[in-house]
């Protein structure tokens, strides 16, 4: 029996439709959610995702601000710019783009950000909410995890899951979203010791580790759903000398035949980012003037 393959893309355009169709609601109460992007420098890989995150946003009705910085920004630059988008009225969600240049300390922009704003789910505040059970904004990559796991097992309660890796973006939140799905979670990384016996252990694996196809086929519980959130490149000689493919953290052939379900490498967690930062911002904006969430 194969698994069955988790299409992200399919699953990000249906939640972006179904954001648009709430965006259409709310217009009609005069709102049109605003999404700010902040990016500092030319790292072509950001260049390019804050376009995308700029083109869906206005694809879904939403209003789209984008601010590029120079690499040489100071600190204290975009911390004003982050001061003058929270108190900006138009502006719903402020996402900064990550990495940035030494000169800056991420966490210090990261903590500027009025959490109501704070659409990425870095703060504190959110971070703080999602770990006490309270509502706030989560971080959008776990978000579309959980969202993923969801389509093929609507009750994830009891299962004993295994978060790979233990970033404050996605590990840690991944962990505290599933805790709330009354999952048993344990949360590996580097230090773990004998990686794949707790990975065999895992009725649902999300592996968030950046390692090219670090787990094997014989790690994978036979019939457990397989969540893969790296992106890695490495090179394809096959397509010719200095071609490179992305691959997962997972090996796909080798998993697909042991798993009941599992995400793919491109086309699986990596679309449903951007489709749940624009449901962040819709939240954002129902939430901060006390509207109920469109259906
Ligand atoms: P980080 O580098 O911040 O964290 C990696 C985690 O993996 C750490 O906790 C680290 O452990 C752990 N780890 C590293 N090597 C090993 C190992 N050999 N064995 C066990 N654990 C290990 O990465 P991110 O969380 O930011 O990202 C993880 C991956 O997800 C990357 O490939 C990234 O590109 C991808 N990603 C994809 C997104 C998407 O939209 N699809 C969004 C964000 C990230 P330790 O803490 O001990 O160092």
């Amino acid at each position: 029996m194969s698994a069955t393959i988790i299409d992200g893309k399919a699953y990000a355009e249906g939640l972006r439709s179904r954001i648009a169709g709430a965006v259409g609601t709310l217009a009609g109460q005069g709102v049109t959610p605003g999404l700010a992007v902040v990016i500092v420098g030319e790292d072509p890989a950001s260049q390019l995702y804050v376009k995308n995150k700029a083109r869906q946003t206005v694809e879904v009705g939403m209003r789209s601000f984008e601010h590029k910085l120079p690499a040489t920004t100071s600190e204290t630059g975009l911390l004003d710019l982050v001061a003058r988008l929270n108190a900006d009225p138009a502006v719903d969600g402020i996402l900064v783009q990550l990495p940035l240049p030494k000169q800056i300390d991420a966490q210090k922009v990261i903590e500027a950000i009025d959490p109501s704003k704070d659409v990425d789910g870095f703060h504190p505040i959110n971070a703080g909410r999602l770990m006490t059970g309270v509502p706030g904004l989560v971080s959008c990559t776990p978000l579309g995890c959980l969202l993923l796991a969801q389509s093929v097992r609507r009750d994830l309660a009891g299962l004993n899951a295994v978060v790979l890796g233990r970033s404050n973006i996605v590990g840690k939140p991944m962990a505290q979203l599933l805790i709330a799905q009354s999952c048993t979670v344990t949360v590996a990384h580097s230090k773990t010791r004998d990686l794949p016996q707790v990975c065999r252990n895992a009725d649902l694996l999300v592996a968030a580790v950046g390692r090219p196809e670090m787990v094997r086929g014989d790690w994978i519980k036979p019939g457990a759903i397989v969540i893969d959130v790296g992106i890695n490149r490495v090179p394809n000689p096959a397509a010719g000398e200095a071609k490179t493919r992305v691959v997962g953290d997972i090996a796909y052939a080798e998993a697909a035949p042991v798993a009941s379900a599992i995400t793919p490498v491109p086309g699986g967690v990596g679309p449903m980012t951007i489709a749940c930062l624009l449901r962040n911002t819709l939240e954002a904006a129902c939430l901060r003037r006390g509207l109920p969430m469109p259906a």
